[in-house]
């Protein structure tokens, strides 16, 4: 297995492996970049095929995270750990006492935040060994409810100035009443991204694999139920990814009807080609790691100790970037996502 020759390398500063015997725990700690602060990142745990597949999936990861927080505005660097394993058969609470153990070992230079396989109370049994663990504090939300660490109310509230950004962009409006769109899951960002779209007057097109996630959107926000298959090519104004990635490729781009695709979905592009399709198409993507920055800036603010209104106006600016790279996309006529990421090396890049 190569490392500083691995094709995802990408000059990252530290990895670390991690075993331990006692507690079966195999984990990798991946820090790409700090320029701009130490770096924050998911702790996931999944159940990968080989040391290979993990060693990629931290590498790629953790070098998304240093141009997603530089985009944010925040004052970090990128990295992701992976614990190795099953999470419904292999995780322990030894074993995420081990992982707490790394962390305190492997320095300041990493922050471990949930991630998929890992929970807010797994990363709570992390945290009592070490401080390099976020979004584990119970607060007040930025919804204002009671919030045990969980980002997602950021993310949507994030995802909802996004959308907003794009829609004023592209369809020259500010007001949402009567504006269609459909999102492709309503699990814990995109419900709550449903809700604030139903508030400013929109009307709501959904679909999830679970029957009773739909349910819950058409009888609490009026929404209209709609096929898995028939989600991206509904006729509406705003396609809204909350789902899973890779929904924009080759065989869906051609079918997308909706004139902005802004959702919370992480990699939505199925491969970078994607980007430049879209363009062609008129369609105006809001990049998804600008969009869905909101949970990262909520665990940022949850560490330097600011209350919730600071988190949302910080959330605000994710306008600004947004505008930003809208603009410079049509001055160059390069597409939106290729624009963000030389607007994020900008950025983070000495
Ligand atoms: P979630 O699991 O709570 O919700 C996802 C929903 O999508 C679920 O209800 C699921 O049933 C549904 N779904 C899965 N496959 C589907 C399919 N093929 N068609 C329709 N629905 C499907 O996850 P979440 O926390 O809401 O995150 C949603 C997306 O946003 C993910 O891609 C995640 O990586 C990304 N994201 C989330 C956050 C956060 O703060 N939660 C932050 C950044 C990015």
């Amino acid at each position: 297995m190569s490392v500083f020759s691995h094709p995802e390398f990408d000059n990252h500063e530290q990895l670390a492996f991690f075993c331990d015997e006692e507690t079966g725990l195999q984990a990798i700690i991946a820090v790409h970049n700090t320029n701009l602060g130490p770096a924050l990142g998911g702790c996931r745990m999944w159940d990968y095929a080989s040391d290979e597949e993990a060693l990629r999936d931290v590498l790629r990861l953790s070098k998304g995270m240093t141009y997603k927080s530089a985009l944010a505005n925040l004052k970090l660097g990128g990295g992701k750990s992976v614990i190795l394993g099953d999470p419904r058969k292999h995780k322990t609470e030894d074993l995420l006492a081990a992982m707490g153990r790394f962390l305190e070992r492997t320095g300041d230079q990493y922050i471990a935040a949930e991630d998929s396989g890992t929970s807010v109370p797994d990363l709570q049994v992390m945290n009592r060994y070490t401080n390099n663990v976020a979004g584990v504090t119970e607060r007040t939300g930025i919804d204002d409810l009671p919030c045990n660490g969980d980002p997602s109310p950021a993310t949507a509230y994030g995802t909802f100035v996004g959308l907003k950004t794009a829609v004023k962009y592209k369809l020259g409006t500010d007001d949402l009443t009567g504006l269609k769109v459909a999102i492709q899951g309503v699990g814990n960002v995109g419900y709550r991204l449903a809700k604030h779209l139903k508030m400013a007057g929109a009307e709501l097109f959904v679909t999830d694999i679970h029957d009773e996630q739909v349910r819950l959107a058409v009888t609490e926000l009026d929404a209209t139920a709609v096929s898995q298959s028939d989600i991206l090519s509904l006729d509406v104004d705003v396609l809204a990814p909350c789902a899973l990635g890779a929904v924009l490729n080759d065989a869906t781009i051609p079918r997308i009807k909706a004139k902005v695709i802004a959702g919370a979905a992480n990699n939505m592009l199925a491969h970078a080609r994607h980007d430049q399709m879209l363009l062609d198409h008129g369609i105006l993507y809001a990049p998804d790691y600008v969009v869905n920055a909101g949970g990262i800036i909520d665990i940022y603010y949850e560490r330097i100790g600011h209350e919730h209104n600071a988190v949302r106006a910080h959330i605000e600016t994710i306008a600004d970037t947004l505008n930003e790279i809208f603009q410079r996309s049509d001055n160059s006529g390069r597409p939106t996502g290729e624009i963000a990421n030389i607007l994020a090396e900008e950025r983070f890049m000495k």
